[in-house]
């Protein structure tokens, strides 16, 4: 299966960092989104990260316009009728979800692959609601997608070879390296990521440390490069919040409880850097904590 048209359905963090990533290797890329800003905020990201890579001598000077030539924006799902695949990287909501591949598969060939970057939600039952589950897959790419190495990739119970062999060909051709996850709540790195994210919100709940201290801990005592605090801002407190109901739902054991302080700031709509305060306020000139 041949890939050279790529379609990417939400414009938020994943899909406009995958459509980098796409467009960057050399595919065209077609991303839509319901919001206007959205993708024009979109775009404004992805230049700023081209013009990143080439102050660095990641890419020459003149792949930037080359490469953001390859992007077309939109906000009709028609403009994915000749794609070859379309990677759905909307809200980690499943009604959401649903809902974009029911409205999109009806118009595309019936060749073409569709893909989700879904974090937690069962790639199977995504697959039953559409009219192609054995071209279904899932293609968990990580966050910021540019410099991030690892796709997971995600078989559902109906996935054909021909897709997964294609998916991996897509992961290698973008410079990334895949790892196959079984199909079950969260797959790998959010099952043993996230519980870490949800039991720092804890900590902090409980006061057993600020966040401050929290995320220090983490960093200098077990070198990890980003506090669990700092980390749960940068992936969206919705998405860390989602992820979490999956594997409390999914798996049915009390350990996977989302801490309440979480679901408190996702209902003040704090949800991170992508609103501008979670943890951390971000509003000023430096990340202040807010607790
Ligand atoms: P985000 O909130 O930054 O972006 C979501 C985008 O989807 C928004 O631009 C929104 O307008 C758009 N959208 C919502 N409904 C839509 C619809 N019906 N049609 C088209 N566009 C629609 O979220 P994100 O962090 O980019 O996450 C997107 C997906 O990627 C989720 O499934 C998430 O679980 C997954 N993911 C996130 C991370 C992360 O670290 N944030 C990492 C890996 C995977």
């Amino acid at each position: 299966m041949s890939i050279e048209r790529v379609g990417v359905i939400g414009a938020g963090q994943m899909g406009n960092g995958i459509a980098h990533v796409c467009a960057l290797s050399g595919y065209d890329v077609v991303l839509e989104d319901l919001s206007a800003d959205a993708l024009k905020h979109a775009v404004e990201v992805i230049t700023h990260n081209l013009h990143r890579q080439a102050s660095r001598g990641i890419i020459k000077d003149e792949a930037v316009e080359t490469v953001l030539a390859r992007i077309h924006t939109t906000q009709n799902l028609d403009d994915m009728k000749d794609r070859d695949i379309v990677i759905e990287a909307a809200t980690e909501d499943e009604a959401v979800k649903r809902k974009i591949f029911q409205d999109l598969c009806p118009r595309l060939t019936d060749k073409t692959m569709v893909a989700t970057n879904t974090s937690s939600i069962s790639v199977t039952r995504l697959a039953a609601s559409t009219d192609r589950p054995e071209k279904f897959i899932g293609l968990h790419f990580m966050n910021p997608v540019p410099l991030m190495q690892l796709v997971e990739v995600i078989r559902g119970i109906a996935t054909d070879d021909a897709t997964f062999h294609a998916a991996l060909d897509i992961v290698k051709h973008v410079g990334k390296t895949a790892a196959y996850a079984e199909d079950f709540p969260a797959f790998i790195v959010n099952r043993i990521l996230l519980p870490m994210i949800n039991e720092a919100v804890y900590t902090l709940y409980e006061g057993v440390g600020n966040v401050e201290a929290i995320d220090t801990a983490m960093r200098l005592g077990a070198n990890h490069p980003m506090g669990p605090l700092q980390l749960a801002d940068f992936i969206g407190l919705d998405t860390v919040l989602a992820v979490m109901q999956v594997l409390y739902e999914g798996l049915a054991d009390s350990k996977y409880r989302p801490c309440p302080l979480l679901v408190k700031y996702v209902e003040a709509g704090w949800l991170g850097k992508k609103t501008g305060r979670g943890f951390y306020d971000y509003r000023g000139d430096h990340p202040v904590p807010t607790r």
